[in-house]
C-alpha cells in the first residue's frame, strides 16, 4: 500500500487533534507515515501510532524554534524524497497552509486548501470543498504531481487504530531561506484556557442580541461547562463586546465543529459563511422569523437571557 505523508502539528510533543484527524483520513488513502518536528517530536511517536501511523520522521533543531517556516518546508520535502508518498496531509492551519503551498511550489504538485473530506479514487484522493459560503460541495483531485491537501479541523473523527509507528531521524539540510528571517518579538495572548475556535469541538457564539460586552459572561459560563470556545458575530465585534479573534464569519475565522450554539445572531450570509458546515447547528433567537432557523437541527425561540444560564445549569448538573 503507498505511503501517505501527514504533517503533524503539536505543541512540545502534545499531538493536535487536527492532526489525528489527518490520520484517520490518511488511512483511507493509504499507510500514514507523520513527520514530526521541533521540540519533543520524538514524544509523539506513541500517540501517532495509536492512531495509525506506520512511521513517525522526527527531526529537531533550532531552526523549527521559532515558528518560522522554510525550515518546516525543508524539512517536510526531506521527508518526501526519502518516502515518495502518494499523498501529503496537512492541517488548514495558516502555517500549515503556508507550509503545504511552498511544499506543491517546490515538488510541482497541486494542491487543494481546506478540504472537509477526503476520499481514495482510481486516479488519486479525492477531496470535498465547501464553496460559496457552504451552499455547494465540491469534490476534486489533483492532476499533476503529488497531491498535497490541507484538511480543514473536525472534518473526520478520531480513530484508534494500533500501527508500529516505527520512529526514525529525518536527516534534513536546511535551504539558505531557511536563516534568512529572524523572529524579533512575540507577544503571547492570554490564554482563556479554552480551546481553540477553529479547531473546537463545540462553539458557543454571542451576536447582538447579547447586548454588551459584560453579558457575554453568559456564553462564556455556557461555553465552559461544554468545554467550548466561543465566538461572536461581526455585529458583536463591531460594537466591542468580543475580540476579532473570536468573529465567525466571511471576514473572521470558519469553523466546523460538532455542535455550533448561536445566541442572539441572526444568521446573515456572512455569518453563515463561517459556522454553515457545523455538523448540528442550535440557535437561540427571541424572533421566530429570524434566518437562522432556516439552518438549524434544533431552535428555541427565546430570551437568550433566560435560555441560555438554564442550558448552563442543565448542563453542569448532568
Ligand atoms: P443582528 O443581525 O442584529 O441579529 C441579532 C439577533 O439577536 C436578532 O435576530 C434578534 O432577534 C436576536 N436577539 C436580540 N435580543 C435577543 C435576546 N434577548 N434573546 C434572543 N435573541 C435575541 N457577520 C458575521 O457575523 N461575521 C462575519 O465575518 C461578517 N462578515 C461580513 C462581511 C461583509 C463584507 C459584510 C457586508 C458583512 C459581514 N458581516 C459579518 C455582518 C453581517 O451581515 C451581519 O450584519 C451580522 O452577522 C449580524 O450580526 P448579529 O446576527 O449578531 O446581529
Amino acid at each position: 500500500m503507498a505511503e501517505v505523508l501527514v504533517y503533524v502539528d503539536h505543541v512540545d510533543g502534545a499531538v493536535r487533534k487536527p492532526t489525528l484527524e489527518l490520520l484517520t483520513l490518511a488511512r483511507r488513502v493509504g499507510e500514514p507515515v507523520a513527520v514530526a518536528l521541533g521540540n519533543g517530536a520524538a514524544d509523539t511517536a506513541a500517540t501517532l501510532a495509536e492512531h495509525g501511523a506506520v512511521k513517525v520522521l522526527t527531526a529537531d533543531a533550532p531552526e523549527f524554534a521559532d515558528y518560522l517556516v522554510v525550515p518546516k518546508v525543508d524539512a517536510l520535502q526531506a521527508a518526501y524524497d526519502a518516502v515518495s508518498p502518494a499523498a501529503v496531509l496537512l492541517p488548514s492551519s495558516a502555517e500549515a497552509k503556508e507550509i503545504a503551498a511552498r511544499l506543491a511550489v517546490r515538488i510541482k504538485s497541486g494542491i487543494i486548501t481546506d478540504a472537509i473530506d477526503l476520499e481514495a479514487g482510481d486516479e488519486g484522493p479525492v477531496a470535498t470543498q465547501s464553496a460559496f459560503a457552504a451552499s455547494y460541495t465540491t469534490k476534486s483531485r489533483i492532476t499533476q504531481g503529488t497531491p498535497v491537501i490541507t484538511v480543514k479541523p473536525n472534518s473526520a473523527a478520531v480513530e484508534a487504530a494500533p500501527a508500529a509507528g516505527t520512529v526514525e531521524a529525518l536527516s534534513v539540510s536546511f535551504s539558505e531561506q531557511a536563516t534568512g528571517t529572524k523572529v524579533v518579538s512575540r507577544t503571547p495572548r492570554e490564554s482563556t484556557g479554552r480551546p481553540e475556535l477553529t479547531e473546537a469541538a463545540i462553539v458557543v457564539s454571542g451576536g447582538r442580541g447579547v447586548n454588551g460586552a459584560e453579558n457575554f459572561a453568559i456564553i462564556e459560563a455556557l461555553a465552559d461547562s461544554l468545554g467550548a470556545a466561543v465566538g461572536a458575530s461581526r455585529a458583536a465585534v463591531d460594537a466591542g463586546w468580543y475580540p476579532h479573534s473570536n468573529q465567525v464569519g466571511q471576514t473572521g475565522k470558519s469553523v466546523s465543529p460538532q455542535l455550533y450554539i448561536a445566541s442572539g445572531i441572526s444568521g446573515a450570509i456572512q455569518h453563515r459563511a463561517g459556522m454553515q458546515t457545523s455538523k448540528t447547528i442550535v440557535a437561540i433567537n427571541k424572533d421566530a422569523e429570524a434566518p437562522i432557523f432556516d439552518l438549524v437541527d434544533y431552535g428555541v425561540v427565546g430570551d437568550l437571557f433566560e435560555v441560555v444560564p438554564a442550558l448552563t445549569e442543565e448542563v453542569k448538573s448532568r
